[in-house]
């Protein structure tokens, strides 16, 4: 994990200072902790009687590998209005933010940060669309559990394959 080494606001070079139970970040300039969290993202699984739409990632971490089509949220957006619009961006898409259920959070290691995603399901019958893929995404399809189990190796992270059990299921139980 990459560490900080200067404020963010002033430019004065960190150091440490015990707080609050552990080791963190502090300006002696502007006399203040500096706070270091995890980032939130946002992202939606459709799902397709007992498959998964993946994306194949093209940006840093992870390029190469499927997850499920996901971004970060802005910084004034809620996380079902960031998950349908990164479904949009990264498969074409479009899914009303009333048919997301939520399925389960994420916490990925990235190389620079932590990441927490808020995962959903969405049933593909109230999705808008032929499935291309843009943006960040090299490749867009359908996956079975048992198919992503047996290429783990291919998948970001075995919770994004936990993940995507409970959303079939979830939307399943919902019909
Ligand atoms: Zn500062």
């Amino acid at each position: 994990m990459k560490q900080l080494k200067y404020c963010w606001r002033c430019g004065t070079k960190l150091i440490t200072r015990k707080y609050e139970g552990r080791q963190r970040y502090y300006c002696t300039r502007c006399e203040e902790f500096v706070y270091r969290n995890s980032v939130p993202v946002a992202g939606v699984f459709v799902v397709k009687d007992e498959e998964v739409l993946l994306i194949k990632r093209g940006g840093t971490p992870n390029k190469g590998l499927w997850s499920y089509p996901a971004g970060y949220l802005e910084y004034d957006e809620k996380p079902e209005t960031g998950a349908v619009r990164e479904l949009k961006e990264e498969t074409g898409l479009k899914a009303p933010e009333k048919e997301l259920k939520l399925v389960a959070t994420i916490h990925l290691e990235h190389p620079d940060k932590y990441v927490v995603g808020n995962a959903y399901a969405v049933s593909s019958e109230h999705v808008d669309g032929e499935v291309r893929p843009g943006d960040d995404a090299l490749d867009a399809r359908f996956w079975e559990i048992e198919e992503m189990n047996d290429n783990i190796e291919q998948i970001e992270s075995e919770k994004i394959v936990g993940a995507a059990r409970k959303a079939i299921q979830l939307v399943k139980d919902s019909n």
